[in-house]
């Protein structure tokens, strides 16, 4: 079939097909049904002489899937679903490919397919804007869209076992098992690799071998699967309403419609955990083991107590104590490599013929001719398996040289680092789509679900491109790198990048270390890319100049996530209520936030202000003193808060930066306006100066730190002991300050709503501290003295949805430009509260670690 394009009013090209897929397993088969529902020319190549991809290679013994069968299936189809019966609640690799292999032939889909044929290369022709396709042989076919349909777990990592080309034997690969089987009766077998591919494996092997020796790198987490008939509940759901369970599955986090838990294993007794963690353990379901509590996958704390209830799980199976700690994983958070699901693999140590070998304590020297020498032994095998896993997510997309726009290939673009937009498209390779590629939730999720939506977004688009005479689309370098930053910002406020694993391309040398999956779940992934579709493909640029460009996520999702918890409780806006009523809402915020780190030591006292006593509260690091002191305003407006009211911050500061904090109380407008709390703030630091010795701090080593108006008087405060000729200070830590009393700054306009600090609030803080007149005062404005010079060291925080954002970081910018040394951070995503949000907002730890070095660095 050939395909007529216009590529310019002038010039029509002509394509052998309009689409062309690589790769004939879940996804390429459901893409080339979609595409020729859609009148479209399209065909599939696949390097295997049949359907199915991962179920026609990995025919290992044991291989199943670890999502439930009924889950792992098309559901686009109901007649489909209907006339397809799961014999068992994980069905088996034979099943599996039985299920693919019946829906070629009943959408009669091997006729557009060529099989043993692999695809070498594509060339993206720029004057024709059509892909060029190579397939091995050398012949070439030419279409207007190129879908890699690769897999993200299909290109076997190269065996990079030392030696492995001397074993006289066979090698077997999971990944490419022989379809013939294999018989290892009366065999001495060797087992390389314990991931998912060798814990299934192990003890399928182990029934039939005469000895088989286990050589473990790394152990993993394995749960029982507990394999048998479909849970007759859920079942019954799938059957009662169809529709209803699969939209559940299409807006749940992992694709499987099941009810997440919001419970936090550290909220729980240690009697409700164990009864919950045995629940999960009798369930034998990968998504409830994932989702055990809220907190496990965030918190290591909670994650530690998750793990070690499974070790104490290997103990109790595993009868030698030595072979049970070897069995036991200790170096990474549970669930931060896959988990897996067995039969009866633990057991299967138990058996004296089984035995295991820890790398880790005796790596293999090398592979011999007949068998495997460690540090400190030789063994002989018959037969080695290298169950070793897959170059993933990348592995197959680079593995063919795909050259885009001015000839660069997709191999050198991610050569430091993959980017892609939604993991369906990159930049500079125009109508090139990819299914489940990274930076989708892909193998974070039932990829059945995952495959569905991204197979049907792209056939829509290339719908909505042909009924609107878009000939090519690609997405822009900002929305590019916009989505790999949403998706770092996911992965990293989970503990799930921590473990070495393919997740993260650590498991194949010299692969760059990215955490490939986007975690933020398929029902949200989902809601933006059609977010992005409304948007006129926000991002996407069609025809080389028709765009709407921008960034779908900048804030960060922990951030989001309290911003929607927030209003949920519908508060009134402080600006709305009268100031008492201001304050105490306040405080009841304050109240209810977690607690901060334990520090050595907490004590309050009263210092002498400008014209009275104020309140302050210490904190004492847990290290031998004397310390440095470092005098800290809070936040609030110049009218609520205290100096206990930012107590989890100051804890948090006091720890990380090793340092005294003394939280000090200063008077509030209305009753007391402008410039009390700026001679508060100075009268206290003098005081400081003055007793540091009598608080166990140092004397000569005071700083002064302050978040948002407690950061204008901590600036001002400095500008003041200039002035003043002391006491001399070490530095200024001023986290979102406000250092100018105007409102002619864009961050006003452009955040002005829906951060929490909102422009309406500013005002009304302004109203109830300082007169017009005083706006510009230095005092008031530390922005606008006239000489900046001489100032303590700064470190400047500012967030990106903040009101105050500019404002700080024109007050960095002066500083620095005055011969000031200044840090400036500017922390993406992040809003004015979430920053000293101790206990809550993860993505935010790393600026309050760089506030703590900040501070120690003060007094080096
Ligand atoms: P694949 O099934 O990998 O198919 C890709 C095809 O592309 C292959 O047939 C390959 O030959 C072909 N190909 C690649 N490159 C080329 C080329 N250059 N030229 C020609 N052909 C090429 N996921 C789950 O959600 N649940 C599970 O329970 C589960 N179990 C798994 C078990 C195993 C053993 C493995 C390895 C993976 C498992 N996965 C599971 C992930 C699994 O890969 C996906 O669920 C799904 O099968 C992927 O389908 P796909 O069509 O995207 O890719
Ligand atoms: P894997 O999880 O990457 O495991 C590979 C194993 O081999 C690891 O134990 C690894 O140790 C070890 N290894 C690798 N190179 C080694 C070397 N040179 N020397 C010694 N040991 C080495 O691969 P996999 O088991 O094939 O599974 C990959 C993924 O496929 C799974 O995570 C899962 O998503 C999917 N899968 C699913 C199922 C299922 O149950 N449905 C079954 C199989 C696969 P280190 O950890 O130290 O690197």
């Amino acid at each position: 079939m050939t395909t007529q394009i216009a590529t310019s009013p002038a010039v029509t090209t002509t394509t052998d097909y309009d689409v062309v897929v690589v790769g004939a397993g879940f996804a390429g088969l459901y893409l080339l049904h979609q595409l020729r529902a859609l009148g479209l020319s399209a065909h599939a190549y696949d390097a295997a002489d049949n359907v199915g991809g991962t179920w026609y290679w990995n025919r290992y013994p044991g291989a199943r899937c670890d999502i439930t069968s009924v889950d792992y299936a098309y559901s686009f189809d109901a007649d489909l679903e209907a006339d397809w019966q799961w014999s068992e609640k994980y069905a088996t690799q034979p099943e599996i490919l039985a299920y693919l292999s019946h829906v070629a032939d009943r959408f009669d889909l091997r006729s557009d397919i060529t099989f043993s044929t692999r695809v070498d290369s594509a060339k993206w022709d720029e004057d024709a804007g059509i892909w060029n396709i190579t397939v091995a042989g050398g012949d070439t076919v030419t279409a207007r869209f190129y879908v890699m349909a690769t897999g993200c777990l299909s290109l076997p990592k190269s065996p990079d076992v030392p030696g492995i080309e001397n074993f006289a034997g066979p090698i077997y690969t999971t990944g490419t098992w022989p379809h013939e089987g294999v018989d290892f009766t009366g065999k001495r077998v060797a087992v390389i690799g314990t991931g998912s591919s060798g814990i299934q494996s192990i003890p399928l092997i182990a029934e039939q071998a005469k000895s088989v020796t286990v050589f473990q790198r790394t152990p993993n987490f394995s749960f029982p699967a507990h394999n048998g008939p479909f849970p007759t509940e859920r079942a019954a759901a799938m059957i009662d309403d169809r529709d209803a369970y699969h939209q559940a599955a299409k807006k749940s986090g992992a694709g499987v419609p099941l009810k997440v838990t919001e419970l936090n294993a550290l909220d729980a007794t240690e009697e409700e955990r164990n009864a919950r963690f045995e629940d999960v353990w009798a369930a034998g379901d990968l998504i409830g083991i994932m989702t055990v509590y809220a907190d496990t996958l965030n918190n290591p704390d909670a994650n530690k107590l998750f793990a070690d209830f499974v070790r104490n799980k290997i103990r109790s199976i595993v009868a030698d104590p030595v072979t049970a700690e070897i069995l036991c994983p200790t170096t990474y958070p549970i669930a931060s490599k896959r988990v897996c699901l067995d039969t009866n693999y633990y057991q299967t140590f138990n058996l004296d013929h089984v035995h295991l070998i820890d790398l880790h304590n005796t790596p293999i020297t090398t592979v011999t001719a007949s068998g495997i020498d460690t540090a400190d032994a030789s063994s002989e095998f018959d037969a080695i398996v290298l169950a070793t896993g897959f170059d993933a997510m990348t592995g197959a997309l680079v593995a063919v040289d795909i050259e885009g726009r001015d000839g660069l290939t997709l191999k050198q673009k991610w050569a430091d680092g993959v980017q892609t937009y939604l993991g369906l498209a990159t930049g500079g390779f125009p109508n090139l789509f990819t299914v489940t590629g990274p930076g989708s939730p892909s193998v974070q999720s039932n990829m059945a679900v995952s495959i569905e939506q991204h197979v049907e977004w792209i056939c829509d688009t290339i719908t909505h491109m042909d009924a609107n005479e878009l000939l090519t689309i690609e997405p822009t370098p900002g929305a590019e790198e916009g989505w790999s930053n949403h998706v770092n910002d996911f992965a990293n406020i989970t503990l799930l990048p921590i473990a070495k694993s393919w997740f993260n391309g650590s498991n194949v040398a010299g692969k760059n270390h990215q955490y490939l999956p986007y975690v933020g779940g398929v029902g949200g992934y989902r809601t933006i890319c059609d977010e992005i579709v409304a948007a006129d493909y926000l991002g996407f640029v069609f025809n080389d100049d028709q765009c709407n460009d921008g960034v779908i996520r900048r804030m960060q999702p922990d951030v989001n996530i309290m911003l929607e918890f927030l209003a949920t409780l519908g508060l009134p806006p402080f600006e709305t209520l009268e100031v008492d009523a201001a304050r105490e809402l306040s405080a009841a915020l304050s109240d209810q936030s977690p607690a901060g780190p334990e520090v050595g030591e907490v004590l309050d006292g009263t210092l002498p202000g400008a014209v009275g006593d104020l309140g302050y509260r210490l904190y004492r690091p847990d290290t031998a003193g004397p310390h440095p002191i470092v005098a800290y305003f809070h936040g609030g407006g110049w009218v609520f808060g205290s100096a206990t009211s930012d107590d989890s911050f100051c804890r948090d500061l006091c720890d990380r930066a090793g340092v005294i904090i003394v939280s000090v109380d200063y008077r509030h407008g209305p009753e007391d306006r402008f410039p009390a709390a700026a001679d508060d703030g100075f009268a206290a630091t003098q005081w400081l100066a003055q007793n540091a010795e009598s608080l166990g701090g140092i004397a000569g080593q005071l700083a002064v730190a302050g978040w948002s108006a407690g950061g204008n008087v901590a600036a001002v405060v400095c500008q003041l002991a200039k002035d003043a000729g002391g006491p001399t200070l070490a530095g200024q830590c001023l986290l979102t300050p406000v250092v100018d009393g105007g409102f002619d700054w864009p961050s006003y306009e452009e955040t002005a709503e829906g951060y929490v600090l909102t422009r309406s609030l500013m005002e009304w803080f302004l109203n109830h501290y300082v007169d017009d007149a005083d706006r510009t005062s230095p005092k008031m404005a530390p922005l606008r003295a006239t000489d900046l010079s001489g100032l303590p060291p700064a470190m400047v925080v500012t967030c990106e949805f903040d009101p105050l954002r500019d404002q700080g970081n024109a007050y960095a910018k002066a500083l620095a430009d005055a011969g000031v040394p200044t840090a400036h951070v500017q922390a993406h995503g992040q809003i004015h509260i979430s920053v000293p949000a101790v206990g809550q907002i993860v993505s935010s730890i790393w600026v309050r670690e760089e506030m703590g070095q900040a501070l120690r660095g003060f007094f080096a």
